[in-house]
């Protein structure tokens, strides 16, 4: 059964085609400025990438040029062999702990819930009526960042403010990346042989966030009321000291909208090297002797490891540490730096299997006493999982 893994931004549609339940990739892509001048889009089969010019005034344009282009390159004969799209939701409030079908109901809640999410959902939304319109007849499913942590105890997610805060306002902790955890741990528990266990997972990209889960379901996650909280990340500032955003709007006369840009975009490691927010930069500094990028580094390492240590007390002991995503599949460094600072509880670096990229991979020495494992994280196949499950 052929299934469509979707995840629609503000000006830009990423897709993957899979065979289920073979998990099999037919073909990838990204259409990019949809709406702007000189967009363009890529396409990867079989390993093999082609970059295309192309008029996009819209996220419908993008996807009847995907239609054609799979029919093009012989993936398909008919539209109608394409069962199933899964759309990436990044906010779906308190109101879905799994994947749901896309019904005019549920595309509501994803509309109304825009002021949370207000980068995301409203695109999400474009991404979900464009398929509607070119492939009427698929079911499109719904599939969301925050549905896995939806099992978090009130104590984890709700924040010390105005308990008014909450009941009118939805403020309290929703989590993000839900897919990517969810799809690293599942991996992790057919690693272990076993589904009673006590996971910490590392997803650290450009955003990052570390997960507790215990027997399957998250129990707690960095990651707030917004994807700014938690770890430092590439330009999000994560926990800070509330009350730094009045002090910063009295000496610099900033709105609170103008200090949120800042804490989003200009903080973190950028805010900190000056130099960059993409991990390589920094480790380029790094070599260099760069005393801000190793203060930025050497931060990252510690908000990481408070993170993993708080969890470890929390669960009670932890069976594996899984890493993922960008840097935590790829940067050897950050990973090393971590684990010595892990070595009191017991965890045992192996430097040269540590010494890979992208790969499943376990880290630590045999006599670890926790296990270490690189998972590379595939939140499109979840997306696909989901969905073809729902369609069937
Ligand atoms: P993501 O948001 O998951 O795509 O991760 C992006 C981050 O991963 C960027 O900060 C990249 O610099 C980082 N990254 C990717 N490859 C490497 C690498 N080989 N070494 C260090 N960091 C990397």
């Amino acid at each position: 059964m052929k299934i469509l893994s979707v995840n629609a931004g503000s000006s830009s549609l990423k897709f993957t085609l899979f065979e289920m339940p073979e998990e099999k990739e037919l073909i990838s892509g990204v259409f990019e400025r949809i709406g702007l001048k000189e967009s363009f889009y890529t396409i990867k089969i079989d390993g093999e990438k082609n970059k295309k010019d192309a008029e996009l005034p819209d996220h419908k344009k993008a996807f009847e040029l995907l239609m054609k282009e799979l029919k093009d390159n012989k993936i398909i004969d008919d539209y109608s062999e394409i069962k199933g799209i899964g759309h990436r939701i990044v906010q779906g409030g308190a109101y879905f702990d799994k994947s749901v079908l896309a019904t005019p109901e549920n595309v509501d809640i994803v509309s109304k819930l825009s002021s949370l999410a207000p980068l995301h959902n409203p695109a999400a939304v474009v991404g979900i009526k464009a398929a509607q319109a070119v492939v009427p007849d698929a079911v499109q499913t719904l599939v969301f960042d925050t549905a896995f942590h939806q099992t978090m105890p009130e104590v984890n997610y709700m924040y010390a403010v105005p308990y008014e805060w909450y009941t009118k306002y939805s403020v309290r902790r929703y989590g993000a990346h839900g897919t990517s955890h969810k799809y690293v741990s599942l991996k992790a528990n057919e690693i272990l042989g076993r589904k009673d266990t006590k996971l910490i997972t590392c997803h650290i990209g450009n955003g990052a966030s570390i997960s507790a889960v215990k027997d399957g379901l998250c129990v707690n996650t960095s990651m707030g009321l917004t994807p700014n909280a938690g770890l430092m990340m590439g330009s999000r500032c994560g926990d800070i000291d509330a009350s730094i955003v009045a002090y910063i709007s009295e000496c610099e006369n900033l709105s609170a909208a103008e200090i949120n840009t800042k804490l989003n975009k200009e903080s973190g490691f950028l805010g900190i090297s000056g130099v960059s927010s993409d991990a390589r930069d920094i480790e380029d500094g790094i070599a260099k002797g760069d005393e801000r990028c190793i203060l930025a580094q050497n931060m990252y390492v510690k908000k990481i490891v408070d993170y993993i240590s708080m969890y470890y007390v929390e669960m009670g002991g932890c069976d594996a540490i899984i890493f993922t995503a960008g840097l935590g599949e790829n940067s050897v460094l950050l990973r090393k730096q971590v684990l010595e600072k892990l070595s009191c509880l017991g965890v045992k670096l192996d430097e040269e299997r540590n010494n890979v990229r992208g790969k499943q991979t376990l880290i630590t020495a045999d006599n670890s006493k926790i296990p270490v494992y690189i998972i590379p994280t595939n939140e499109e196949l979840m997306i696909a999982t989901d969905t073809y499950n729902l369609t069937k």
